[in-house]
């Protein structure tokens, strides 16, 4: 399903759309640079004025109360889970803050992949983040598999796409647990995590979604479409800064689970303190937790979270979609000419947050860009991802994007930029 919206070439239309934006006023709560365009919140999201009030709070607490505020922050994440949990239709005891995306893969497939001799496989494609992979072959490895044995990959044709015919085919009697993505990191294809979780419990398989490039820019309804696990990083749209803490969804149906790893922080909250040598988890999603909650990771959230609440996912995702197809409308107008095109989907339904640009000199075009003031983000071999955030990207914005990536290529720029890969782009 796609909204009909028309939009215009011209700056003035542009000027006109910010006036109407709904959201514009949220802008003055970034930390929007002079003579910037930020367009990479898709990796790392912006500082916001509450975020960082959220963390200097924090930090004084620290200083004024040292171990004292220990009593009513030990259980810090359950406070920014509530605030996390809206953004999928979880409630609250189904999720936990904890770790990193990376982390909570180990922990989810530590807790749900149990193999036997004639179910022993876990499902993914090969389009994925590849820190997932990495994280399911060495689970399969622990389990005393080789990867080749004991992961089934299902290839995209095209490399840029996930075929969900031939996902749901390769769900065959012997897969434990697949882990798919929400929205793919590169062409930001959106997957139909209901259909897909309705095929693997039909075939009693278990499913989870990694949604780091999905949570806070599309909406999930995990009450309706109730994987059994899922795990998101909360520093691309949810802003919470250099490798802030993780979100683990367990759903409730497995509360009774043993976690695959166990620590003191998932032990039940009344005897926690106990310090008994016997292990008892907690039966909600904070039974996952391993050890101590890593406060300062998770404080800025407790600000950028509360601008979510205001505004609601369902707001963000209207207007991020509008910015998106602007973005893409202004390149079918303008760029394709200059060797530019991208690979989203047209459908609304079929794609995330972000903009998946290509062109054969994308690496010395996005060297340009950020001499010309555009913060992009760049994937190999030919892809720079442009993210128009709908809580601080205006239309201007977008319209002064593409005006540099024209003049980059018309003008020759990108000539005098070199080839050679550096390490972080
Ligand atoms: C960003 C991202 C990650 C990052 O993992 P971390 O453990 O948070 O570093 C993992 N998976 C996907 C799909 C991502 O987009």
């Amino acid at each position: 399903m796609t909204m009909e919206r028309t939009f215009e070439k011209g700056i003035e239309f542009a000027k006109a759309m910010d006036l109407k934006d709904e959201l514009r006023d949220y802008r003055k709560e970034f930390f929007l640079q002079e003579n910037e365009i930020y367009m990479d919140g898709n990796s790392l999201g912006m500082a916001s004025k509450p975020a960082v009030e959220s963390l200097e709070k924090m930090i004084e607490r620290w200083k004024v109360e040292g171990v004292r505020a220990w009593n009513d922050l030990y259980r810090y994440s359950e406070k920014i889970a509530d605030l996390m949990a809206p953004l999928i239709c979880a409630s609250a005891k189904e999720v936990t803050v904890t770790g990193s995306t990376t982390a909570n893969i180990h922990q989810a497939l530590a807790t749900f992949y149990h193999p036997t001799a004639k179910k022993y496989k876990i499902l993914i494609d090969d389009l994925n983040f590849p820190t997932d992979r990495y994280a399911v072959e060495s689970i399969v490895q622990l389990k005393g598999y080789s990867a080749a044995e004991g992961v089934k990959v299902v290839p995209s044709t095209d490399g840029q796409f996930i075929d969900e015919e031939a996902m749901i085919e390769a769900m065959t009697e012997d897969v434990a647990v697949i882990l798919l993505p929400a929205v793919l990191y590169r062409s930001a294809q959106l997957l139909d995590m209901k259909r897909l979780t309705e095929e693997a419990h039909k075939r009693g398989i278990l499913i989870g979604f990694d949604l780091c490039h999905g949570i806070g820019a599309v909406e999930i309804d995990f009450s309706v479409i109730q994987p059994d696990f899922a795990v998101w990083c909360t520093y691309k749209y949810l802003n919470g800064g250099f490798g802030s803490t993780a979100g683990l969804y367990i759903n409730q149906k497995h509360f009774q689970q043993t976690p695959g790893l166990a620590g003191w922080f998932g032990n039940r909250n009344d005897t926690q303190f106990q310090l008994k040598q016997q292990f008892e988890h907690q039966p909600d999603a904070s039974g996952w937790q391993i050890g101590s909650p890593a406060l300062f990771s998770m404080a800025t959230l407790e600000g950028s979270l509360q601008v979510f609440k205001a505004v609601g996912i369902a707001t963000i995702r209207e207007v991020s979609l509008a910015k998106t197809a602007y973005l893409m409308y202004l390149i079918d107008e303008r760029l394709t000419a200059y060797g530019y095109s991208y690979t989203n989907k047209q459908e609304d339904s079929l794609r995330g947050g972000h903009v998946c640009v290509v062109h054969r000199e994308a690496y010395r075009i996005a060297a340009a860009l950020r001499d010309h003031h555009v913060v992009p983000d760049f994937r190999e071999p030919n892809v720079i991802r442009l993210a128009p955030i709908a809580l601080y990207t205006s239309y201007e914005d977008i319209h002064k994007v593409v005006d540099t990536l024209e003049e980059i290529v018309r003008e020759k720029i990108y000539l005098n930029y070199s080839n050679e890969r550096s390490a972080v782009v």
